[in-house]
């Protein structure tokens, strides 16, 4: 049996999280979760898995639930805010953190998860965009794995099973291409809020919806491969393949390649990643390959969506640029949802911020979470929000 806690439990990863784990109750114990506003999900939640300890983040949502608890005499810790969400991320009870929380708020915690001792799933990949290198180093110091939630580096994870690192030749991510494969920028430049939620094959949270439809999503995928995988930028290259059913490969140097295939369900690397290093039963579809009949694979138009070569930019020259695109981009796509901005000021956006705000080369942790806030008041200025 696992103790486990999940940040991020009434999001999109954190309730496919709980579907695994529904499914195999006799290996996990939910001992922690996290939420931030969802008060009623977090009340089924509690009735369903019965944790020891709940985090709000949101004032509100916080006395909800503590008042659910008292009035049904339940032995149950309620937490609030960000010192809640870190009280999650470090209980002595637990022995693994799943990471499922979207953005740059996933940091914090998940350092002092890794300082804890704690094993990480993460499904937060901007904790490894805006600090790798910290993240990474501090994993090694404390003994602890950092597994992969996401489907293409759960992917590369699993390609690398049973090889030596030093025979990998290239890392190569796959990409679903996003909503808008095939468009140009003048198709691009009247493109609508609700046309970008609509991810043809994943189902996804809004922010990485959008961040899919820009390529935001890969060129963050790039960054986190480096760091996971200690891979050279030049050594990772994204192919486009629409059907998602390749979730990445890896190349060997004798030619070699070896690839993770699945249904386009998020269960599955959640799954492998919880039970890490066992394989348990089948949670999602079971691929048909003559239903498929093909599978193909074209190159990122990167002209049309410059946002991944940006974030090769970022990564390449590392420091607090990364935390810059990061932030930008955080920052882009809230306006954007909110109509305030149109589709290409995104990449507009994270440009300007990458030419403008002060680069450091060797940043601190806090002067990342620094640079996120800088990066964000530079945006909001100009927006006068
Ligand atoms: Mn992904």
């Amino acid at each position: 049996m696992k103790n486990i806690s999940i940040l991020g439990v009434t999001g999109s990863i954190g309730t496919q999280t709980l579907d695994v784990v529904r499914n195999e109750k006799e290996n996990f114990n939910i001992v922690g979760v996290s939420a931030n506003t969802s008060y009623e999900k977090v009340i089924d939640i509690i009735k369903e898995f019965d944790p020891k300890y709940v985090a709000m983040m949101d004032e509100k949502s916080f006395e909800k639930v503590k008042n659910y608890c008292e009035d049904n005499s339940l032995d149950i810790e309620v937490y609030k805010g960000l010192d809640g969400l870190n009280k999650i991320a470090t209980l002595d009870e637990i022995e693994m953190v799943v990471t499922s929380v979207v953005g740059m708020i996933g940091l914090t915690p998940t350092i002092n998860a890794i300082r804890a001792k704690k094993d990480i799933a993460l499904a937060n990949k901007e904790t490894l965009v805006v600090a790798g290198d910290i993240v990474m180093r501090e994993a090694r110091e404390n003994n602890i794995r950092i597994l992969p939630v996401d489907s293409e580096h759960g992917a590369i994870f699993q390609s690398l099973q049973g090889n030596d690192e030093k025979s990998v030749n290239k890392i190569i991510l796959t990409a679903s291409g996003g909503p808008f494969r095939g468009k140009k920028r003048e198709q691009l430049s009247k493109i609508e809020a609700k046309e970008a939620l609509n991810h043809p094959k994943w189902s996804m949270g809004k922010k990485i919806s959008i961040d899919s439809s820009t390529l935001v999503n890969k060129g963050l995928e790039v960054i986190e491969a480096h760091h996971l995988f200690n891979a050279n930028y030049d050594d990772i290259e994204v192919v486009v393949h629409p059907q998602s059913i390749v979730h990445s490969m890896v190349e060997y140097i004798d030619g070699s390649v070896i690839a993770q295939l699945g249904s386009t369900d998020m269960k599955l690397p959640i799954q492998y990643a919880l039970n890490y290093p066992k394989r348990e039963k089948c949670v999602v579809e079971k691929l048909n390959f003559a239903e498929i009949g093909k599978l193909t694979f074209e190159k990122p138009d990167i002209e049309t969506f410059g946002c991944l070569k940006l974030a090769y930019i970022a990564g390449r020259k590392g420091g607090n640029l990364p935390a810059i695109m990061n932030g930008a981009n955080e920052i882009a796509v809230e306006l954007f949802l909110e109509n305030k901005i149109s589709y290409l000021q995104i990449e507009d956006i994270i440009r300007e911020c990458m030419n403008t705000l002060e680069y450091i080369e060797n940043p601190t942790l806090e002067e990342i979470i620094s640079t996120d806030e800088k990066v964000r008041n530079y945006v909001r200025k100009k927006f006068n929000m």
